[in-house]
């Protein structure tokens, strides 16, 4: 079977979040397992610097609102693909700068999906299936229908979802660029009040559509979590499906870790303590209770004011916490804030760092994750194997990832709360704060855990035998 994959990020090439993990282990997963995936991804800047391409010596041009772009493909191993073009992705970020998006990001990712298609027929690649991810690749099973329809009328698409409050919205007026007639300018196609929607239009036009997690995929159907969208989704629902990502069990392996200053594995935790003591010292803590670790995007998603409405109280029950996050500048300045005011008992380290987030997970006792909403997450995932206990909100992955504790038959990996408040994080915390007292039970919880398996395997099976009925139901 032979697979398009068009990604705007993946791992190890470029990544902002979740969806690069996703795609970079998705296509590790189905080569592996037979499959032949070819990745296609813009060159960006940071790509062309620190991995040796070859140009593929084929050049492709690609049409975007009445001028056409010549791009020049190179590749990577063979297996991924990348599409220049200096004036749109020779730049320092991905989609845009602390102080915005990118104003061009409409021009951007359509000349993106479009060289995605045009690229298959200029490396002589005929996919059977092509699978797009998030907004950016949108309108890829659209033009698959359109203006590329000569090669993929019958070839089924692939839409997944990761996070569905990154839609792609642009003013109407880019909707000359699309190349798409104005019949499709309307709330049935791509309009979305007034607006063009990248992500609406994979979400109509692909074959099938897929998210992150099983709870998000029956979530993102209610006004609630729906972001406007599930009237649309609620019409496809019969061709909507949830498939959990995995973590990176190479990446994410307490035993091989090497930016951790102590290995340790699930028969043997006493490595965990030195890790624990090493991360106090580094962040200059000096509480002797449990430490708390929180790693993630510094957005409204991911629960940071509930977060923020908490800490006081947590400090007060004798824990340390330590915060690693980049995003909303707001948020950044309340936890420097915050830290400030409780100095050897909160530490908040502003920005992207990984090896620091590999020493958080071994660090600490329990990882929060108070998140609004989550399609998937993969920071619950990486604490389970860490030995770190999440207390999170039971939304989406998170709701099919973490048992929530059971007192009376003390089974569970970790604690859930329903309710968006600061309330029910702190009670949560307390709740784990109670176990985390009891050594034994604590030892058992943990070890529980660490003994699930969050690997790709069943996601990538998933996948395949996805892709398989997709294939069947179009040969009909
Ligand atoms: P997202 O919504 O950002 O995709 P996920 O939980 O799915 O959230 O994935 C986040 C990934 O990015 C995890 O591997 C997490 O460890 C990592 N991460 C998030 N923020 C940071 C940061 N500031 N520094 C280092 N790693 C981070």
């Amino acid at each position: 079977m032979k697979v398009l994959v068009a990604s705007s990020e993946a791992a190890p090439f470029a990544k902002t979040g979740g969806l690069a993990d996703a795609v970079g282990c998705l296509m590790k997963g189905l080569r592996a397992g037979g499959v032949d995936a070819r990745l296609v991804m813009p060159l960006y800047r940071s790509v062309r610097r620190n991995f040796p391409l070859k140009y593929t010596g084929t050049d492709i041009k690609v049409a975007v609102g009445g001028r056409k772009y010549a791009s020049r493909v190179f590749s990577y191993e063979g297996r991924v693909c990348f599409v220049e073009c200096g004036e749109f992705f020779d730049r320092q970020e991905l989609y845009g700068t602390p102080a915005g998006d990118y104003g061009d990001n409409a021009h951007r990712f359509i000349f993106f999906s479009r060289a995605a298609l045009e690229v298959c027929d200029a490396l002589g690649f005929s996919p059977d299936i092509v699978h797009c991810h998030d907004w950016q690749t949108g309108l890829v099973p659209l033009y698959m229908k359109t203006a590329f329809r000569r090669h993929f009328a019958k070839t089924p698409s692939l839409f997944t979802i990761h996070n569905l409050g990154y839609q792609g919205l642009f003013p109407a007026s880019a909707m000359p660029l699309t190349g798409l007639g104005s019949e499709y300018f309307t709330p049935e196609r791509i309009e979305f009040y007034g607006q063009v929607n990248f992500l609406k239009a994979g979400i109509v036009a692909g074959s099938a559509i897929s998210t992150v997690s099983m709870t998000y995929a029956r979530e993102i159907l209610t006004a609630e979590y729906g972001f406007g969208l599930d009237g649309v989704l609620r019409s496809r629902q019969k061709d909507l499906t949830g498939i959990l990502n995995g973590i990176d069990h190479d990446e994410w392996d307490p035993e091989k870790d090497a930016s951790i200053n102590q290995n340790y594995r699930r028969e043997d935790i006493s490595g965990k303590k030195a890790c624990k003591e090493r991360l106090l010292k580094e962040c200059g803590l000096k509480t002797k209770g449990p430490l708390l670790g929180a790693v993630g995007r510094l957005s409204a998603q991911k629960g940071v004011d509930v977060l923020l409405g908490s800490i006081d109280r947590i400090v007060s029950e004798g824990a340390g916490l330590v915060l690693l996050g980049k995003g909303d500048s707001a948020f950044e300045d309340a936890l420097k804030a915050v830290s400030g005011r409780h100095k050897g008992k909160v530490f908040f380290k502003p920005g992207y760092d990984e090896a620091f987030a590999h020493r958080v997970y071994a660090g600490s006792d329990i990882l929060l994750m108070p998140s609004r909403y989550e399609p998937c997450g993969l920071s619950q995932m990486i604490a389970l194997r860490y030995g770190a206990v999440p207390v999170a909100r039971r939304t989406g992955g998170l709701a099919d990832t973490i048992e929530d504790y059971a007192h009376l038959k003390g089974r569970g990996t970790g604690f859930l709360f329903s309710d968006y408040t600061p309330g029910c994080l702190k009670e949560s915390v307390k709740r784990a704060l109670c176990i985390y007292a009891d050594a034994g039970k604590w030892k058992r919880l943990v070890l529980e855990g660490m003994g699930k398996d969050f690997s790709w395997e069943t996601s990538v099976e998933k996948y395949i035998s996805l892709y398989e009925s997709l294939l069947r139901r179009a040969k009909r």
